[in-house]
């Protein structure tokens, strides 16, 4: 699944190169996003967000969408949304959404969350400014400087005898699923791979490959795929964080109702090269 860029008709840039033209519009609500049914992209377009009785409390440039200026924006917790719109959670609304209009959703509000986190330097208190020059945000008293916060996470469909290991987590979902987890500061990507399979289910994995890669904005991790082929061990479960695990072939492994994370992706994979 490698690609260069996830983005039809996006593009991104945090410069704006003209003003006052009609764009689109991320406006988030406590992390919900506008949405409504008066264009293709159900993203709310117009000059000015007070078209529409907005008033955001602040915004932030995101690039072209198909040539139009795209903004995110953050209203006042418990604002109403314009006739004919709501604000709706992100995850409730991949299948509503056309795939790069999602994308540009999470790219957007994480923009703007980083926007509103990061307004005070985190080092002296000092009001920040947004850099012209890159995406940040530096203090002009002591110079520290914040960029979007980004936690990058490893997820690995590990392989024995044309089985696949999926583990059951004690939070959130209740079904099997991969074995994924946070790559910590000083370690590269495969040695967080190799760490979270060991302390996870106790086995030892070899031939770490990289699958692809895939923003995740929940809040802000940027999900690496791995494919492992099993090396040794037996699997031993923490019972805490992981309730179960086990094996599975390539007709019974539980398939995924939407392709919205490279989860379903990685277990695609497996499907389709470890079918008899
Ligand atoms: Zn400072």
């Amino acid at each position: 699944m490698k690609r260069e860029t996830i983005y039809k008709r996006y593009e991104p840039s945090f410069t704006p190169k003209e003003k006052n033209s009609p764009s689109y519009w991320f406006v988030f609500n406590s992390d919900k996003l506008l949405i409504n049914t008066e264009n293709d992209f159900k993203i709310p377009f117009t000059e000015n967000l007070n078209d529409f009785s907005l008033s955001p409390l602040r915004e932030q440039y995101l690039g072209t969408l198909e040539g139009h200026p795209c903004y995110t924006a953050e209203v006042a917790p418990g604002t109403t949304a314009p006739d004919d719109m709501t604000f709706e959670d992100l995850r409730s609304i991949y299948e509503v959404l056309d795939e790069d209009i999602y994308l540009v959703a999470g790219r957007a509000i994480q923009v703007i969350n980083w926007d509103k986190n990061h307004q005070f330097c985190g080092k002296c208190g000092a009001p920040t400014v947004t850099s012209e020059h890159e995406m940040s945000k530096i203090c002009p008293e002591c110079g520290f400087t914040s960029f979007t916060r980004l936690s990058p996470a490893v997820i690995t469909a590990i392989v024995k005898d044309d089985k696949i290991l999926l583990a059951k987590h004690s939070y959130g979902l209740k079904r099997y699923s991969l074995i994924a987890g946070f790559v910590e500061a000083g370690e590269t990507l495969e040695e967080g791979v190799k760490r979270e399979i060991a302390e996870e289910v106790g086995l030892k994995v070899k031939n770490i490959q990289y699958f692809g890669s895939q923003p995740w904005p929940f809040p802000h991790s940027l999900m690496v795929g791995f494919t492992a082929e099993y090396e040794s061990g037996e699997i031993n479960v923490d019972g805490n964080e992981i309730t179960d695990a086990k094996w599975f072939d390539a007709d019974e492994v539980p398939r995924m109702s939407s392709m919205i994370s490279i989860a379903s992706e990685l277990i695609e994979w497996f499907v389709e090269n470890y079918s008899d």
